[in-house]
C-alpha cells in the first residue's frame, strides 16, 4: 500500500469539507493500494481505511497490508448503503465521475450526508512518482521497438487489419502485457479519420497510412503514433507532413511546469488553422494506470502542468478523402522541460 498516496487523498478531505473519502473507481483503488480487483471500494478516513470487495477478491485483498477488509456482496453499494452509518463519520465524498444514479441511490438510503467530488484522484494521479515514470518509460520502449520492426516491413497490398492484429503481435513480442488499445491503421483517405478502425482496405501506393498503437506493461500505459508513406506522396500531403511536425516540435518545446494546457494547445492549434485545416481534436492528454487520463491538453483545458505529468503531443492534419497525418510522442513534463520518451524517428519513413 502507498501511504504517501493515501496521506496525499487524505490531504483533500478538509477541503471538500468530508470526514470520509469513498474511492470505487477501480482504477483508482489500485492507484491507492496497489489492489487489482474489478469490483472493490476504499473507505478512507484520517485513522483507517476500508477495502470492500466480494468473495472472488477476498483471498487476495487479506494480503492487502494497511487495510481493514469487508467481505461485500458483488453490488457493493446497496451493501454500503445498508452499513454507511455504522462505520464510517459524515460527511462521505464520492467520486461523482464514477458512480451511477442506481448506485447513489443505493449509498443515499444509508441517510449519510454524500457529498459529490470529481477527479480528485485522478489530479493526483496527474503527478507521477519515480517509479510510475520508469513504468511509462519502459511501456514507451516497446512501442519504439514495434515501430521499429514497422519499418523494415512490406505493407503495400496488406489489409490495414491484417496490419493492425500483426501489431499486436509485434508489441507482445517486444516485451508488452498487453496493447494499450486495439492499434489504429488508417491508410489513404481513412487516415484522415483521427480514430479510424482498421478494416477490409488494401494499402496502396503513394499513400499516407497513420498508425497509433500502444504498450501496456507493469500495469502502465504507452501512446505513440507515426505516420508513414508508400511511396511518392502528392505536394498536399507532403506539404501537410512537414505542418504537423512543425506543429509537435512547437508544442514539446513549450511543455514546462506552470505552463496553462490550454496555451501548449493552442500554439499547434493556431499553427494548423492559419495554415487552413480544421482541427478535430486536442493536442493531446496525459498517460498512466489509462490510456487518458488527466491532463488533458485542449482548448477547454483547465489544466496547468505540473512537473511529474505524463502527457501525449499529437496534432493532426487531415484532408477529407485525401490522407492525414499525425505525430505523437509521450512526454514526461520534466523540472527543467520535456523528457520525450518516444524515440522512433519522425522523419517521413517510407514503406515498401
Ligand atoms: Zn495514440
Ligand atoms: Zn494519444
Amino acid at each position: 500500500m502507498s501511504d504517501s498516496r493515501l496521506d496525499r487523498l487524505r490531504g483533500e478531505l478538509a477541503p471538500l469539507d468530508a470526514a470520509t473519502f469513498l474511492v470505487t473507481h477501480p482504477v483508482n483503488v489500485r492507484y491507492l493500494t496497489g489492489f487489482e480487483s474489478s469490483n472493490a471500494a476504499l473507505l478512507i478516513r484520517d485513522d483507517r481505511v476500508l477495502l470492500l470487495t466480494d468473495g472472488r477478491y477476498a483471498e487476495a485483498a487479506r494480503a492487502v497490508e494497511g487495510v481493514e477488509l469487508i467481505q461485500a456482496t458483488r453490488d457493493i453499494a446497496p451493501f454500503l448503503g445498508e452499513r454507511l452509518a455504522e462505520i464510517v463519520d459524515p460527511p462521505v465524498a464520492f467520486e461523482s465521475g464514477h458512480v451511477t444514479y442506481a448506485a447513489y441511490e443505493a449509498l443515499a438510503r444509508s441517510g449519510i450526508e454524500l457529498l459529490p467530488a470529481a477527479g480528485v484522484v485522478e489530479r493526483l494521479r496527474a503527478v507521477k512518482d519515480a517509479g510510475e515514470l520508469e513504468a511509462i518509460r519502459r511501456a514507451a520502449k516497446v512501442t519504439d521497438a514495434a515501430y521499429e520492426r514497422l519499418s523494415k516491413e512490406a505493407i503495400t497490398g496488406k489489409t490495414e487489419a491484417e496490419v493492425a492484429w500483426w501489431l499486436e503481435a509485434v508489441l507482445h513480442d517486444a516485451g508488452a502485457d498487453g496493447v494499450a488499445f486495439q492499434p489504429i491503421v488508417g491508410s489513404g483517405p481513412n487516415a484522415a479519420l483521427p480514430h479510424h478502425h482498421p478494416g477490409d482496405r488494401k494499402i496502396g501506393l503513394g499513400e499516407t497510412v497513420l498508425v497509433d498503437m500502444g504498450a501496456m506493461l507493469g500495469g502502465y500505459f504507452s501512446d505513440c503514433t507515426r505516420t508513414f508513406a508508400t511511396g511518392e506522396l502528392s505536394a498536399d500531403l507532403w506539404e501537410a507532413y512537414g505542418l504537423c511536425r512543425d506543429a509537435q516540435t512547437e508544442a514539446l518545446e513549450a511543455l514546462r511546469p506552470g505552463a496553462a494546457a490550454l496555451e501548449v494547445d493552442a500554439l499547434a492549434r493556431g499553427r494548423i488553422r492559419d495554415a487552413g485545416h480544421e482541427v478535430l481534436h486536442g493536442l493531446g492528454h496525459g498517460v498512466g494506470l489509462e490510456i487518458h487520463e488527466q491532463p488533458r491538453l485542449s482548448d477547454t483545458s483547465d489544466a496547468v502542468l505540473a512537473s511529474g505529468n505524463v502527457v501525449t503531443v499529437e496534432p493532426g492534419v487531415y484532408l477529407a478523402g485525401r490522407g492525414g497525418i499525425r505525430i505523437e510522442d509521450l512526454v514526461i513534463v520534466g523540472p527543467d522541460g520535456p523528457e520525450v520518451l518516444s524515440s522512433f524517428t519522425k522523419e517521413l519513413v517510407v514503406l515498401e
